[in-house]
């Protein structure tokens, strides 16, 4: 009997590990919105590495159900500089983002990379070159290091550990006993929405994108949390072409351009001490946003 046992038992983790794995591929395509259907031309070219102006031109979109969500958005990202997007919940900004990484491809208009639009360019070579921190960071159960080099397989212990330092986790992995090789995920130690977001920006910096498409989170953050996001995005958007999806405003104040999207149009846009200025809508979220005195 025993000697079945173990067996079984071995069975049994794993069918665990692969139920498992199953579970992080969904989520991840659920987090990752639906997988392309869009064919490669076989005159397209591989985007080469580094930073690239990215242009919105004249975009507009509709999903499958055929009713426009974006009604002829005009964005310029010039090489090297964040450009953050906020308005109210439905408003079409991570339609934008699904719109760069060429999930879908728009309804009329083009968005181009360095002047060529996204369908001259290998999908696969546009999406490696585009770092994505999602929302909610889908995490392995496996130790911290396995999950910040899943950005680049095959870093080095140094790498992982400079990424770590980057992504201002340096300290948070210092106060574990285990550091690098502590275990997360759901039979780990559980890491806050922030932490993980951190580590997601720790494997954006291994993968070394020159392109970075930010989804900041919903949930809100504690000062301290918040401002080592803050920290780490600035570091890791300096020398990237960045598109920030902003959900809280504090997020977007040193970004080069803040565009206001409404109702899939761009209402207003400039800098954040312009926008207040103009006593607009950008103002009028900022007073609701705004911490009390
Ligand atoms: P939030 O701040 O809540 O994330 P958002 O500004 O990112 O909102 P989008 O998710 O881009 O907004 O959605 C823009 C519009 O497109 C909304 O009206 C939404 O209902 C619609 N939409 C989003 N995804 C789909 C989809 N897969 N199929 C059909 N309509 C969709």
């Amino acid at each position: 009997m025993i000697q079945l046992f173990v067996p079984l038992n071995f069975l049994g983790f794993v069918y665990r590990e692969i139920k498992q794995a199953l579970a992080n591929m969904a989520r991840m395509f659920a987090l990752l919105d639906e997988p392309a259907r869009i064919v490669d031309k076989p005159q397209a070219q591989d985007l080469p590495a580094g930073p690239a102006t990215v242009l919105f031109d004249n975009i507009h979109f509709a999903y499958r159900d055929g009713r426009e969500v974006l009604h002829g958005v005009e964005l310029s990202i010039p090489a090297g500089h964040t450009v953050a997007v906020v308005g109210s919940s439905g408003a079409g900004k991570s339609t934008l983002a699904r719109l760069l990484f060429r999930f879908y491809d728009p309804t009329h208009g083009a968005i181009r990379i360095n002047g060529e639009p996204l369908s001259a360019y290998r999908q696969q070579s546009l999406r490696a070159n585009i770092g994505v921190v999602p929302q909610d960071t889908v995490l392995f159960n496996d130790t911290i290091a396995y999950n910040i080099a899943y950005g680049k397989p095959g870093a080095s212990a140094e790498e992982i550990q400079q990424a770590a330092k980057l992504a201002h986790l340096a300290g948070f992995i210092e106060q574990l006993p285990d550091g690098l090789n502590t275990q997360v995920g759901e039979r780990g130690l559980k890491l806050s929405g922030g932490e993980k977001q951190r580590i997601a920006i720790a494997r954006t910096i291994l993968k070394n994108p020159g392109m970075l498409i930010f989804d900041e989170a919903t949930a809100s953050l504690d000062s301290v949390s918040e401002r080592a996001i803050l920290n780490a995005l600035k570091d890791v958007a300096q020398s990237r072409t960045t598109l920030v999806i902003a959900h809280r405003l504090s997020t977007v104040i040193d970004a080069d351009e803040i565009v206001v999207l409404e109702d899939g149009r761009i209402v207003e846009r400039g800098r954040h001490s312009a926008l207040l200025a103009l006593g607009g809508r950008y103002a009028e979220l900022w007073n609701l946003q705004k911490p009390a005195d």
